[in-house]
């Protein structure tokens, strides 16, 4: 075991700022560093490194912590395995000590799965190549697939004995734990052999360790699976592994895209044939986090499928899971009756690539023409298509390429754009107003402390607010629409500041009480609908009242953004370029919370009139109810103190 000394000594060496600069391209920014997050998808860095305090902090996913939980997090090592990797970077020998028999055993349990793992990898290679059995069925039917012996032992393969015993009797033979064998599924609890009579494919993690195997039946019996995987263990969790990274994640890099497909012998055939920027999501459907596992070494993906229905289907899957982490999805349907292994063994390499050059589709539009098909001219059936179709265009996050795809679709639906960007807008709206109350909630907990200290003031601020006239809460926000309009709001899903507050306060324009603001965002709305966005020489060529409002407000931007700023000092460390996105959401916040109380004021008054008729009295108690729970809300994200 590692010294307890040595540990505190790397570290304290550590430099969270060096460490991180490995991995990711960081700015100077005032006293801290910044960057763009590698634990989720953004393009203005939220990602902060603070030198000073020797840790970071995303104010987008809210991962943070020292520079050992970021190898751990990044890299996906053990704590153990971080601090070797650390220690190796600044030179620091680590002092092993003896451990006593618990801890013993508790630090050396992984290493052990891991040595059993690496054990029954060669016992089965060497079953594969060096048995009867294993050379008449094992190594005969890789050959009969064509697969060349440099290629069966640079990727593991193997053979697991027909005889129940042979892997057991062996690891007790040599000392083996029974225990870690069963845990890694190697054995069963009745101490058989779990892999019987199998082909064998190791699963590597990303520094080439075998963590787990998938086997493949021989002969025919249709009563056991074709295949059958390792389970999940304390070194293994398919959903983070992808097989055939380990290899491919190099040429992944230089080729600027992964392709995948769906069988382990998909993967050999290509590798074996020279392209080898390929991996197999095997043993799982696709999941988010073996799409980022992906993304740490490009952006695009091209899917490879069988081309029959269930190929078709199972590429569809997932996809908007890739849209969502902003990646470039292609797709590419094989010949029928072809999987990437036959197809790639009939045609050869060179034409292989043409094919998928010649073929690759791009993910939207082959779904759209799919589900059209499908449906022909059921109505109703296209409008299910419709809100499927909508559904994966918000996920597209860059607003140019949803801008192109919306087009594209429009014309294949035959849907108007207007339609297709409301519909999309609606979606959109709904997510990012989730998410950022989520990021809210996170970031409150952060500044829980500060939160306690300042909470006589709040109370005393919270009071003033409330005693404003709407007015304050309506100039508030058409300020930020005028001033702000034109910044992004969200800039991961396209979204400006002025289609945030059009969208948020059109069905609040009723409750105005400034006719002026009201003709504002009127004229926003109609140069919006044109397509432009409104800026300085619209509100210069506006009419009068228009004009001199606008002079009016910006020439005074923060007169009634006092509260507010008071507000955001509870919320801790902010990016300057963040103030836009904090400023919208105060203040229509504080728009909507007054004109909540109003509404509620209005409510119970009714409430009163209607004692009497039952019905239309449980309706309104069910009105006042959501809209007392709604003023929680907001109250909640504007730290307001309710009394
Ligand atoms: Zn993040």
């Amino acid at each position: 075991m590692i010294s307890k000394r040595s540990i505190e000594r790397v570290i304290e060496t550590a430099k969270v700022e060096e460490v991180i600069s490995n991995f990711v391209n960081l700015k100077r920014r005032g006293v801290n560093l910044i960057g763009l997050c590698p634990f989720h998808d953004e393009k203005t860095p939220s990602f902060t490194v603070s030198p000073a305090k020797n840790i970071y902090k995303c104010f987008g996913c809210g991962k943070g912590g020292n520079a050992v939980n970021f190898v751990m997090e990044h890299e996906g090592y053990s704590y153990i395995e971080a601090i070797k990797f650390l220690a190796q970077m600044y030179h620091i020998e680590l002092e092993e000590i003896e451990m006593t028999g618990e801890q013993k055993e508790a630090e050396a349990k992984r290493d052990s799965l891991f040595i059993i793992n690496e054990w029954a990898k060669k016992r089965f290679s060497n079953n594969l190549f060096n048995t009867q059995q294993g050379v008449n069925i094992g190594l005969a039917y890789f050959k009969e697939r064509g697969f060349r012996e440099s290629i069966i032992k640079k990727f593991d393969l193997g053979f697991a004995s027909a005889d129940s015993k042979d892997l057991f009797n062996a690891a007790k033979r040599e000392g083996y734990n029974i225990d870690f064998l069963k845990e890694l599924g190697l054995v069963s609890e009745r101490e058989m052999d779990f892999f019987r009579n199998r082909v064998m494919f190791t699963i590597h993690n990303l520094t080439g360790k075998a963590i787990g195997f998938a086997g493949r039946i021989m002969g025919n019996n249709p009563k056991l699976p074709k295949y059958i995987n390792s389970p999940e263990s304390d070194i293994y969790n398919k959903r983070k592994i992808l097989y055939g990274l380990y290899f491919a994640k190099n040429e992944i890099r230089k080729q600027e895209h992964c392709i995948l497909v769906e069988g382990y012998t998909d993967v050999l055939s290509l590798v074996q044939s020279g392209i080898e920027n390929v991996v197999a999501s095997s043993g799982t459907s696709l999941t988010t986090d073996q799409i980022r596992l992906i993304k740490r070494y490009t952006n695009t993906i091209k899917i490879l499928y069988d081309g029959d229905a269930a190929g078709i289907n199972a590429a569809l899957r997932g996809m908007d899971m890739i849209l969502a982490e902003n990646m470039v999805v292609k797709l590419v349907i094989l010949p029928e009756k072809h999987d990437p292994d036959s197809y790639i063994k009939e045609v050869g390499p060179a034409e292989f690539i043409n094919y998928i050059a010649e073929n690759e589709k791009d993910f939207i539009l082959f779904k759209t023409n799919l589900l059209l098909e499908e449906a022909s001219s059921d109505p109703v059936k296209k409008a299910y298509i419709l809100k499927d179709i909508v559904g994966t265009l918000s996920k597209v996050p860059d607003p140019l390429i949803r801008a192109m795809y919306v087009k594209e679709c429009s014309n294949l639906l035959d849907v108007d754009e207007k339609i297709l960007n409301s519909e999309i807008n609606k979606i959109i709206k709904k997510e990012i107003r989730e998410r950022n109350q989520r990021k809210i909630r996170n970031e409150k907990v952060d500044s829980s402390m500060e939160v306690v200290d300042k909470q006589d003031k709040l109370i005393a601020d919270t009071q003033t607010f409330l005693k404003q006239s709407d007015e304050y809460q309506e100039k508030e926000v058409i300020r930020v629409l005028m001033e702000k309009g034109h910044a992004f709001y969200d800039e991961t899903q396209g979204l400006l500041i002025v289609d945030f507050i059009l969208m948020e306060v059109l069905d609040l324009l009723d409750y105005f009480d400034n006719p002026i603001y009201k003709k504002i965002i009127k004229f926003v709305k109609d140069i919006r609908d044109r397509g432009a966005v409104p800026d300085r020489n619209d509100y210069f060529n506006a009419e009068e009242d228009i004009r001199e409002k606008y002079f009016e407000l910006i020439m005074t931007p923060y007169e009634y953004a006092d509260w507010q700023r008071k507000g955001m000092e509870l919320q801790t460390q902010k990016h300057p370029d963040k103030n836009q996105f904090n400023e919208a959401n105060q203040a229509i916040w504080r728009l909507k919370y007054k004109k909540l109380n109003k509404l509620i004021k209005y409510n119970q008054e009714n409430i009163i009139k209607n004692s009497d008729n039952s019905e239309q009295y449980n309706t309104l108690i069910k009105l006042h109810m959501k809209l007392l729970n709604e003023r929680k809300n907001l109250a909640n994200l504007l730290n307001i103190v309710i009394q």
